[in-house]
């Protein structure tokens, strides 16, 4: 490829990319799009990467409409399929047969499921229904030492929870038999050995492309080595590599691990086993014997296809079709279990269903409802690149479920007291929705209110405020205590506040979920805290319903007197 082509490939993806991002392209994910679209491009990824920064910079600079121009100009067939995209989220599989295709979500049993899971399992299960086919939800649990038995069903409640209905579960750690048969079968064909060497040595090897002795032991060696793995060995003092090539330019080819020797208690199978099928191993074995026909994981594993398929060959099974999609995470809201399991760790978040958290149970707590989460990730697609979409996205089609059914209720944040003279004793009906019928409530006013602290802030004497649903009140004195006068109930132009009467009031604490980090750091103000007083009828509420608080926001109701902020 000339440089003039690589220049104009390079230009039409960013200005596409930054069409797709409200005119800001990012460097990322052009370049896993290129490389995606040509892999043959994948050894000079280092010079397509600087190209990709200049124009990045020099594109973002523009506006859309200019953007747009530019690329109409250039590459026009690219605005068109751009609107393709947007219209059928879920393309077409490739080889897909109605009827015939089965997909399959594979999570380790190692932590609670998060938004990517979601995508992935969503995805799996819309495909499957596209075709008629099957969606198999396997644990692959070959890993006691991060497995547990509580991280199995919080995957299964979380999937269920999504609407998700798999046709069958299974656990790899059940097909422990049949991989070890293939495990034999790949030392037979000399597809695989047993290493011995230290595991530090395997590492630096691996890193300089040198192959040790072991690969070049005979049958009757081998196989004694993989006996005394069941029995004898220490952990850590044998593993099975796959008999790769030690010079790949994909190191993941450099003879990889394919069982390793774990002492641990299985969440399943207990002590039954202590050598372990890699992931790798796994995943190429089960999805061939499950019948899996699509096999879709994330970017992340993309250099990890030609192993799987190397093991597929190597063991003669039948093959599935390895597809990628971006992996879907928010900014600031991490999704890999290393940054989530060391919140928890170190203490910073509670607990797995904090509503800062990206877990299933997380957003379930702050009032996500689990439609709102297949719609945004149907919105979002397959293909788009890896893109952090901003939450606002998957808030608004939230907000759009929940409003209907949210009854309003006045809240009133850092409360300032308001007393009224000459007011008038009354029962006030307000109504709980202002569209749908949700009935009304009955509130009964004297002349003592409670009104929100900036609300307070702004008055002035001689100043004059509606209090919503009640009457006008001219102000007369602020302070500590506002005090104001009774000025008729006719509706006028005037700023119109919140209110909660006195003897009516309900303490709130109301829990304000913010992204867990800022720049790659913890963000130690990520929970604010607002305490405030709602009216009475909140108490009426249970844990999960929705409230909206008339200028404040959506907030889910997580206990008696505690809220979660939805969002606004
Ligand atoms: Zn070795």
């Amino acid at each position: 490829m000339t440089d003039d082509e690589t220049k104009s490939l390079v230009r039409k993806f960013v200005l596409k990319n930054a069409l797709e991002h409200d005119g800001k392209a990012r460097s990322d994910t052009v370049i896993a799009k290129i490389i995606g679209l040509k892999p043959e491009l994948r050894k000079e990824v280092r010079m397509i990467l600087d190209e990709i920064n200049v124009v990045v910079d020099d594109v973002n600079k523009l506006n859309i409409n200019e953007q747009k121009a530019d690329l109409e100009r250039i590459a026009p067939e690219m605005l068109v399929q751009e609107h393709k995209e947007q219209k059928n989220a879920l393309p077409p599989l490739p080889n897909a047969e109605m009827c015939k295709v089965v997909t399959r979500f594979p999570p380790e049993p190692n932590g609670y499921p998060h938004i990517g899971h979601a995508k992935a399992v969503i995805i799996d299960e819309e495909y499957a229904k596209m075709y008629d086919g099957k969606l198999i939800l396997r644990f692959d649990d070959t890993n006691p030492l991060k497995e547990k038995l509580e991280y199995y069903d919080a995957i299964k409640n979380g999937i269920e929870w999504l609407g998700v209905k798999p046709h069958m579960i299974k656990n790899t750690s059940d097909d422990m038999e049949l991989i070890y048969k293939y495990g034999t079968q790949m030392l037979e064909i000399d597809a695989a050995y047993v290493c011995m060497c230290a595991i530090n040595t395997i590492r630096e090897n691996r890193r300089n492309g040198v192959e040790c002795e072991c690969r070049h032991l005979d049958h009757g060696h081998n196989f004694e080595r993989w006996e005394k793995m069941f029995s004898e060995y220490e952990p850590s003092q044998a593993v099975v590599r796959f008999n790769g090539d030690m010079k790949s330019e994909n190191t993941v080819m450099r003879d990889p691990t394919l069982f390793r020797i774990i002492d641990a208690e299985h969440p399943l199978q207990g002590h039954k086993y202590r050598v372990w099928p890699t992931y790798d191993l796994a995943t190429s074995i089960e999805d061939s014997v499950d019948g899996v026909t699509h096999a879709i994981r994330t970017k992340e594993y993309e250099l990890r296809n030609e192993l799987y398929y190397a093991i597929i060959d190597k063991l003669q099974l039948r093959k599935p079709l390895m597809m990628e999609f971006s992996r879907l995470e928010f900014d600031g809201i991490p999704v890999s279990k290393r940054k989530i399991k060391s919140l928890i760790e170190e203490g910073l978040v509670k607990s797995w269903n904090d509503p800062r958290m990206p877990t299933l149970i997380g957003m379930k707590r702050r009032g996500i409802l689990p439609q709102a989460i297949r719609e945004f990730i149907l919105t979002l697609g397959f293909t788009k690149a890896n893109t952090k979409p901003p939450l606002d996205v998957l808030e608004s089609i939230n907000r759009k479920m929940i409003d209907p059914s949210s009854i309003r209720l006045f809240f009133v944040n850092n409360p300032t007291i308001l007393h009224v003279k000459n007011a008038p004793v009354k029962n006030i009906k307000i109504k709980n929705h202002p569209d749908a019928y949700m009935g009304v409530r009955e509130v009964k006013v004297n002349d003592t209110f409670y009104i929100a602290g900036d609300d307070a802030k702004k008055m002035k004497p001689g100043s004059e405020v509606r209090l919503i649903g009640a009457y006008n009140v001219k102000i007369d004195n602020v302070g500590e205590k506002i005090i104001g006068t009774y000025n008729g109930d006719e509706l006028r132009n005037i700023s119109k506040i919140q209110w909660v009467s006195k003897n009516n009031e309900v303490k709130m604490t109301i829990m304000v979920p913010k992204t867990l980090y800022v720049d790659e750091q913890y963000n130690s103000t990520s929970l604010e805290i607002i305490e405030g007083y709602s009216e009475s009828y909140v108490s009426r509420l249970k844990p999960d319903d929705i409230a909206q608080f008339i200028r404040f926001g959506f907030c889910r109701i997580d206990s008696t007197n505690v809220a979660i902020l939805t969002h606004r």
